[in-house]
């Protein structure tokens, strides 16, 4: 297939972006990547009267450590943030779960915002900004604004992003030392889209949890935390025991959807299966004395 027919622009600032879209009236679409915009072109599911193509404007595509976070700006591929030393040190969970996005190609084009942005639930990246407490950082004609993840998906492949709206940068939290974490993700072939992923981090002081956080992906419509069994396991002493617990909570409170690639319940199953694994793993890497 062949895309409709569009107008393309590059822009030369992120403000010539934004009102590039503005003049598009809500039919303006940013480019950054183009490795699911452009398949949705020409599938025609999407048929934009301009492309905005970012990939001229200058400093947006550095990781970059502000005030203990790391900011990753708008044209930071997927494959900068797979071999960023500030991320591999500062964020293995994020290092860990990048080692599965896609293939070479795609990953040397891909952008961790346009993967944002797009709010495929079955990617890594929204997820991993949820997990990370991710904040948006957003310009506009009206100037900019920031959103936090939680807020900024609001359905599958759904943001809170106006039409004229240009994700800049997102900046996610660092892990103090000592934190541990897991991630576990299950896929057909290695590279394709996971089925399902766990992302868990906590602290742990005495062998008691603190700041637990879990993030799934591929088991709803939107990336999601488990919010009840965080709070679960907040301040309770880890075990295998208390996590076998903590899996049960977590599978019935999952509402997955059955498609082509797999049915609810064995996607139920294996956020489980994956869930317990990443648990386990976070558990057994946290230092158990060195987090307040
Ligand atoms: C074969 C294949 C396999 C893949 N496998 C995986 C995988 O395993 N895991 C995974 O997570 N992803 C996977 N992807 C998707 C890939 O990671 C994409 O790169 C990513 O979803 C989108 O990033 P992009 O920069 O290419 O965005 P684009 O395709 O350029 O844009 C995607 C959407 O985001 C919008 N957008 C982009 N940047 C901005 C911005 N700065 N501000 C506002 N809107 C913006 C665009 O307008 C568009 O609507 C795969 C893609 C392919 C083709």
């Amino acid at each position: 297939m062949k895309p409709a027919p569009f107008d393309y622009v590059r822009a030369e600032s992120t403000e010539h972006a934004v009102q590039v879209l503005a003049a598009a009236g809500g039919d303006g679409k940013v480019i950054a990547g183009g490795q699911s915009l452009m398949p949705m072109m020409n599938f025609r599911l999407v048929k934009p009267s301009v492309l905005v193509d970012i990939n001229g404007i200058h400093g947006l595509d550095a990781v970059q450590m502000r005030s203990d976070r790391i900011v990753l700006g708008a044209l930071v591929r997927h494959r900068m943030t797979a071999m960023d030393a500030l991320v591999a040190k500062h964020i293995p969970v994020l290092h860990q779960a990048m080692k599965h996005v896609a293939h070479l190609t795609v990953r040397n084009r891909g952008t961790f915002c346009g993967s944002v942005c797009h709010a495929d639930p079955a990617a890594e990246m929204p997820m991993m900004s949820l997990l990370l407490n991710g904040v948006v950082h957003i310009a506009s004609p009206r100037g900019q604004r920031t959103l936090a993840a939680q807020d900024f998906f609001v359905g599958s492949l759904v943001t809170a992003l106006e039409p004229d709206e240009l994700v800049t940068e997102i900046e996610i939290d660092t892990l103090p030392a000592g934190t541990g974490w897991g991630f576990e993700e299950f896929a057909r072939r290695h590279g394709d889209y996971a089925l399902a992923a766990v992302a868990v981090t906590m602290h742990c002081r005495d062998g008691v949890a603190s700041d637990v956080r879990i993030g799934l992906m591929g088991v709803g419509e939107m990336p999601m935390r488990a919010p009840q069994v965080e709070t679960m396991l907040e301040g309770r002493e880890i075990s295998a025991a208390l996590i076998g617990e903590a899996i049960e909570v977590l599978r019935a409170g999952l509402e997955p959807n059955s498609d082509l690639n797999a049915s609810a319940d064995y996607r139920r199953h294996l956020a489980g299966v994956l869930a317990r694994r990443a648990m386990t793993d976070a558990w057994a890497r946290a230092d158990k004395g060195a987090v307040a």
